[in-house]
């Protein structure tokens, strides 16, 4: 583990619960799926779609992941029922892909079944490179049975400008983020501007062979250019939409909400939730600044 991500495991680990869970709330809906409803219910009063992911990854036991997709049902039945505009996002290895392949497509098959009688969506998060050719394939298996499928490209994978000329042959429906994986030396683009061009390469492409695109970042940079390309391409709006995180830029947010940009907000919840706050921090380390100063402030 990299000296920074230790230092902020340790930190972490001493901080008490309750504090921690102060900061974690701005990033995390709750940790049951009412008060996950409850969170996709503000969002969309306030014009925002959602998307919403139960915290947990790299299940340790086949029961572990079909009971999560149990879960994952529910929440499909939940938007339903409470006739909430949001889709799912899951992880393959939450569903099992590391214990057994055969048991995450049958679980991903229900789900994304159950989706497609509802007249919803099971977005298929992308994990880190060991994940990326199963994940791929898992889509393919599930996108000919079923259409309610679809899945991510991340921007600093040197392969994804391959396989992105495939799913744009399919018109797949494509989430395309930068990427959060540590990744052996050789994987990933490492320079920040080259990890940009290749977001909007991407998405151009994608877009010009009419794919449903989420755009999923909080940089402004990669935003005006996205605008740009969907302007000078004349891309319907009906064929994209932003994605953010929770709790992450709401100023930004807000303000392409205003312009009238259709923008869907990641919803995690669950008791995984330090594991996902830990990933938010280590981005942002800011943040782990004010949790600090906080600390010792409640024990002076
Ligand atoms: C909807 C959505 C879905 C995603 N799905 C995946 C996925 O399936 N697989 C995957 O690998 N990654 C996924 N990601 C994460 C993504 O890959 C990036 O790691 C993350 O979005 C940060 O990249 P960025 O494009 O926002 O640019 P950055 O350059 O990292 O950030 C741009 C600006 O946003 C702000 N910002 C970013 N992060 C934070 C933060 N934690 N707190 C406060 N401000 C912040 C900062 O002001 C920063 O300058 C997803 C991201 C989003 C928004």
């Amino acid at each position: 583990m990299p000296l920074v991500n230790r230092a902020i495991a340790a930190v972490l680990g001493a901080i008490p619960e309750g504090l921690l869970w102060r900061f974690a709330r701005r990033y995390v809906a709750g940790v049951t799926l009412a008060e996950a409803v409850q969170a996709v219910r503000d969002l969309n009063a306030r014009g925002l779609l959602a998307t919403l992911d139960i915290l947990g990854e790299h299940v340790a036991s086949p029961a572990d992941a079909r009971a999560d997709g149990l879960v994952y049902g529910n929440i499909l039945r939940a938007i339903q029922r409470e006739g909430l505009s949001s889709n799912i996002s899951v992880k393959p290895t939450h569903m099992g892909l590391k214990l057994d392949r055969d048991l995450c497509l049958g679980i991903l098959r229900d789900l994304v079944r159950q989706a497609h009688c509802l007249g919803n969506f099971v977005r298929l998060d992308m994990e880190d490179s060991t994940c990326t050719d199963e994940t791929l394939r898992l889509y393919r298996t599930l996108v000919k049975e079923v259409p309610a499928v679809g899945v991510v490209l991340q921007a600093y994978l040197k392969r994804s400008q391959e396989d992105v000329k495939r799913l744009a042959e399919e018109r797949a429906n494509v989430r395309i983020c930068k990427g959060i994986y540590r990744e052996p030396e050789a994987i990933p683009f490492r320079d920040r501007e080259a990890i940009r061009r290749s977001f909007i390469e991407l998405l151009e492409i994608l877009m010009r062979t009419g794919s449903y695109v989420g755009i999923a970042t909080h940089d402004p940079w990669v935003i005006r250019e996205a605008r740009e390309l969907i302007k000078r391409l004349g891309v319907p709006r009906e064929r994209y939409e932003f994605q953010m995180l929770l709790g992450v830029r709401p100023d930004l947010r807000e303000r392409l909400r205003a312009e009238g940009e259709r923008l869907r907000i990641y919803v995690p919840f669950g008791e995984k939730w330090r594991v996902y706050c830990l990933r938010r921090f280590r981005e942002n380390p800011e943040i782990l600044r004010h949790v600090i100063l906080a600390l010792f402030r409640s024990a002076s």
